[in-house]
This record gives structure tokens, sequence and C-alpha cells, in this order.
């Protein structure tokens, strides 16, 4: 796990680049979130996603620019559960 990871749905506490764990989809990134904004869910990944804040991020793009991030639906019903 990471240490100091936030979930999807977790409000920014502070402006800056975040790395961004996805699970097994993807390698480790970078992305820019604001104070105040919500960090968002992947559409591959879901809830799987981390974001971690990086001391060093400058010239991060800002997620809404990341294919992965774009007009996800904040719809929770649409969790399927684990079968068994
Ligand atoms: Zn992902």
């Amino acid at each position: 796990m990471f240490r100091n990871a936030f979930k999807p749905g977790t409000e920014v506490p502070t402006s800056g680049a975040y790395w961004v764990h996805h699970y097994q989809h993807r390698v480790t990134h970078l992305v820019a979130l604001w104070q105040g904004e919500t960090f968002p869910r992947c559409g591959k990944c879901e809830d799987r996603v981390r974001f971690e804040l990086s001391i060093d991020g400058s010239g991060a793009p800002h997620f809404s620019a990341d294919p992965d991030f774009r007009a996800i639906p904040t719809d929770s019903s649409t969790l399927q559960g684990a079968s068994g």
C-alpha cells in the first residue's frame, strides 16, 4: 500500500502534482490537481486507482486532459459485487 495515498472521491487537500498509481493496466504517471477538487475515478481500474502527492511535479498535465479520467459518470450504483 501507499502510505499517503488518496482514494477516488476524496477532496484534494492541496494543489499540486500527484502520482497516479493504476491497478495493473497502466504505469504510474503524474497529473495536476487543484485544492478543492475531487480525486477522480479511473475509467479502467475505477476505485483501485490511488493518488500520491509529488514533491516535484512541474509540467504535469491536469487530470481532465488524461483520457482515463475524462467524463466519468459519478454513479456508484453501477458497481458490480464480486460473485460468491
Ligand atoms: Zn486506471
